[in-house]
Parts: structure tokens; sequence; C-alpha cells
């Protein structure tokens, strides 16, 4: 069998990094960057730390709006996909890497396999809901987070086989949070003492792109009740630029601001922090596993297992909550929600089955 796997970005690198090796053992893979994410921070160390292997194809799409993002891909992708004759083109999570490999192998007739499946915010406005939903439908294999994503799938009737294999993230976080926990150097690398410092990302465009919300972001971020270590992706690096709002933040006592990190010192900084204040997706889950609470910068998640189990709170830019659930006690249990690290297995199972 010979799957073409398309990945675009930071998360994706992180979840292929958990399956392409199993995969390569049983199928022939040929792995597509379709340079999305292209530089040395968000793409070239997830490769080289998760062991992921170097891409054969690359489209070089970069920057634009999202819709002349996708065409790009799409046109890129289109002769690829005849070119190789693969027999399942796999995508992962929720970009526009995600439905460009999605609709570009469904319009080829070549079979769809959507990793992280059926997750849903219920926000129309955020460009990542519009990737999944598509997607899912596209799809002809569903490979499932959690029960709740398969029950979200099954309340849109889609066509496609649904199964619940766990987390893939889940697999690489487990992996290393062992270790990553007792790296006290890294925080010290900041001047930062474990268990008394805050992490934060933050680059969705709900959150960065209008001037009023990356204000009342960076306004939270200055006002927080511990020392705040922030890596700046790119895209909220431009904005704060373009916005003028660099400095103030920059100027705020208490706050660190790095690059992007790599994926081995990103996880050691996260085991260690006292909480985690993120509008990221795969964050909110590491921190759940990590026994970090977590603080969303969002209104609403797609991990809502997180909430339910107490570590993780809803917070929007609303600095008063922010600061409420920072001072409650993390509850003290903490079940299994997205598998048992063994996720990957369970989708090349299913990918050879199909
Ligand atoms: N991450 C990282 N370095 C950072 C910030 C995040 O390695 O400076 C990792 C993080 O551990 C997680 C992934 O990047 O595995 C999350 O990516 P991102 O927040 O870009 O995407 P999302 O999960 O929101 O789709």
């Amino acid at each position: 069998m010979r799957v073409l796997t398309v990945v675009g970005n930071r998360p994706q690198f992180v979840k292929a990094a958990a399956v392409s090796r199993l995969l390569r053992e049983r199928a022939e893979e040929v792995l597509v960057h379709t340079g999305q994410h292209h530089d040395d921070a968000l793409s070239r160390v997830f490769f080289e730390e998760l062991g992921l292997a170097r891409a054969e194809l690359q489209l070089g799409v970069a920057g634009g709006s999202n819709t002349s993002q996708l065409a790009r891909m799409l046109g890129a992708l289109e002769p690829l996909l005849a070119e190789v004759g693969a027999d399942a083109a796999l995508v992962y999570g929720d970009t526009n890497s995600t439905l460009a490999g999605a609709l570009c192998a469904a319009q080829s007739g070549v079979r769809v396999v959507h990793v992280e499946a059926g997750m849903r915010s219920f926000d129309r406005s955020m460009p990542e809901e519009t990737n999944r939903v598509l997607s899912d439908d596209l799809a002809d294999l569903l490979l499932c987070a959690s029960d709740t994503a398969a029950e979200n799938l099954r309340a849109e009737s889609v066509v496609g086989r649904i199964e619940v294999v766990g987390d893939v993230m889940v697999d690489v976080a487990l992996r290393w949070q062992a270790s990553a926990r007792t790296r006290a150097e890294v925080p010290a690398a900041y001047g930062l003492e474990p268990g008394a410092y805050l992490l934060v990302t933050a680059h969705r465009a709900g959150n960065v792109d209008t001037p009023q919300r990356l204000g009342a972001l960076v306004d939270l971020i200055c006002a927080l009740p511990a020392p705040a270590l922030f890596p700046l992706h790119p895209r909220t690096r431009q904005r704060l630029q373009e916005h003028a709002l660099m400095e103030r933040l920059a100027g705020c006592a208490g706050v660190t601001l790095t690059e992007p990190l790599g994926y081995l010192e990103f996880s050691a900084l996260l085991c260690q922090a006292r909480a985690v204040l993120t509008d990221s997706g795969g964050v909110q889950k590491e921190a759940y596993l990590a026994g970090v609470p977590c603080v969303t910068l969002r209104a609403n998640t797609e991990w809502v297992e997180t909430v339910q189990a107490g570590w993780n709170t809803l917070v929007d830019l609303d600095l008063a909550r922010a600061r409420a659930a920072l001072e409650r006690e993390p509850p003290t249990q903490r079940p299994q929600l997205y598998g048992d690290g063994r996720a990957a297995e369970r989708c090349v199972q299913a990918i050879l089955e199909m």
C-alpha cells in the first residue's frame, strides 16, 4: 500500500512523528511538506528532534490568505498525487494543508484518511473549524482521539468509517514528558524556577489579527501574577509589530519573550510550569497530560474533556477570569482521556485494513 501523507505545520510534524515511523514499517509512505510552516523554528527542529523522516516532496507554498494558500496547495498537489500513484492520502488536524490534501485526494478518487477527525469547537468563525468539517466530510477513514469526536461525526452523518484510536500527540508527549520534568536547567536558563512561572502561547487568528483583541491579549499577559515566558509564534510577532504593540509587551515586567521553541525545550518548560496560558489545541492536551493547569485564552475548545475534568478553564481574554483560574487548586483526579500512548499503532492498523 502506498500512502501519500500531507503535512505542513508545527503540530502536524508532531502528529506525523508518531505515525510515520510505524507506517513505514508496514507500508510505503511518501511524505509531502506543503511549506505552510517552513522555517527552522517551526519546521526543521521538529523533524530532527522527533525523528520524522525527511519529506520526499516539498511544495514550498506559504503565506497569503487562507483561500489563496489552499488554492496554491491544491494546484501543486494534484499532479503529485497522480505521479505518486497513492492508494490513500493521510492528513492530520485542521490546517490548510489538511483540507488541501483531503480535497485533492477526494477529487482524484484517492481514499482519504483523517487523523484527529471529529474535533469541533462549533465556532465557524475559526478557519480551523471549516478545515475540520470539510476534511471530515471528504474522509473515507476518520480516526478519532476521543468518543466525543466520534459522536460529533455521527451527529453529522459523515459517510466515512469512524474509529476511536486515541490521540497520536499523546503518544509523543508520553514518550518525552518523563525526562522533560527532570530538566531543571531549561527553566533556569530563562531565570525561572520550576513550579513558579507561567508558560504562554498564543497565535490564533481570533486573538492576534485585530488590534483590539491583540491589545487585550497584551494587557492580560502583562497583568499575570507570576513571571511568564512567552515563545512568540511568527504570526503573533508580525501582528504585534504591525499593530505597534511589541514595545508594550516587551516592556512588561516579569514577561520574557523568546523565539518559538523546539519540542523538547518547550516540553520541559511546560512540564515544570505552575500553569499554562494558551490558545493552542495541542498545548491544552499536553498540559493535561503533564498535570499542569491550563487557562485557555478562547471562549471555546475542541478538547472539552480537559475542561470537564477541571484541569482546563476557558477564559477568553478576560483578565479577572484568568486570575481566578490561576488561583484555583487543580483537581486530585486526572483520568486518561485521549488514549494510552499507542494511538499511532491503531492508526496504522486501521489504514492497512481500509
Ligand atoms: N510547541 C513547541 N514550541 C513552542 C510552542 C509549541 O514545540 O514554542 C509545540 C507544542 O508542544 C505542541 C505543538 O507545538 O506539540 C502545538 O502547536 P500549535 O500551538 O502551533 O498548534 P495547535 O495545536 O494549536 O494546532
